[in-house]
């Protein structure tokens, strides 16, 4: 087993969100836009990282928050906001309405570019696809990642090698382990049936964490300096060891997993639950 580390490619706009926000960027530079519109949590990964890139990149940044704001901003939310980010709140049930929502907002803000919640798009699985242009891919037989939209599995997908298998675990609890928005996602935008999703590695569902996850992200830690985070990440390495102990692999197997960043995620947690 590698790990491809780009969580460790830019300080913020860690791992996967620099490559699903790449040809984001390029289009709305290209439409002439001044800047870009999205979507996010409270903790979310891909809000700091469009802070982040947005900067950069010399555009604008907007960002719409699911919920009331509840007492002081999150330490993800004033990272963002430090970052230059305008952030406005939609009650949760407004930010339900994915379409509605979109619409919305691209009405209010005509001069800014759309970016969808996790930089899920074409161009975001475009830009996902690069990522394995970073290992030499033909040394693996399995590629794991973490999925949350499933934009960098389709991505993966799509740049894996057809003898290949991608391996997803999904951040989410999902009401139909066989037909769910992430297959149907990674489906749809690669029509390639060489990949698996794993749904029973949620720990509760998205956000959501138990006692024996940290302590798994603890071991993990002290016995290979790997640092997790609690979303994604941790959730994916747990599912994979699980997978190995019950024998899931054949012999000779080699997997290239993708540790996909979010360890901005992990300050949600009271100081010292995480010895890293
Ligand atoms: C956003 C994120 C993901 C989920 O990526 P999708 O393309 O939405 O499936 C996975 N890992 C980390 C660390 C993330 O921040």
């Amino acid at each position: 087993m590698d790990i491809l580390r780009i969580d460790a490619i830019h300080p913020v706009i860690s791992g996967n969100k620099w490559f699903k926000l790449k040809y984001h960027l390029e289009a709305a530079r290209a439409a002439g836009l001044q800047g870009v519109l999205t979507f996010g949590g409270a903790w979310s990964n891909h809000l700091v990282a469009t802070a982040a890139a947005a900067r950069e990149a010399g555009f604008s940044a907007t960002g719409i928050v699911r919920g009331e704001p509840a007492g002081p901003l999150t330490t993800t939310l004033l990272q963002a906001q430090e970052l230059g980010m305008q952030l406005e709140f939609v009650s949760r049930s407004q930010f339900a309405d994915e379409t509605q929502l979109y619409r919305q907002y691209q009405e209010r803000y005509p001069q800014l570019a759309l970016v969808p919640m996790g930089g899920q798009s074409p161009l975001g699985v475009q830009g996902a696809s690069e990522i394995l242009q970073l290992a030499p891919l033909e040394k693996y037989t399995h590629i794991a990642c973490a999925a949350g939209t499933g934009t960098m599995m389709a991505g993966l997908v799509s740049a894996s090698l057809p003898q290949q298998q991608v391996l997803g675990v999904s951040s989410l609890k999902l009401p139909d382990p066989e037909q769910n928005s992430i297959t149907r996602f990674v489906y749809d935008s690669t029509q390639r049936n060489n990949f698996t999703l794993f749904t029973q590695y949620h720990f509760g569902g998205f956000g959501k964490k138990t006692g024996p996850l940290l302590d798994f992200m603890n071991a993990l830690f002290q016995q290979s300096q790997l640092p997790t985070d609690l979303v994604y990440t941790a959730k994916l390495l747990y599912g994979l060891m699980d997978l190995l102990n019950k024998n899931y692999f054949s012999a000779n197997s080699r997997l290239l997993v993708i540790h996909s960043g979010g360890l901005q995620g992990n300050r949600s947690l009271p100081a010292g639950t995480l010895c890293f």
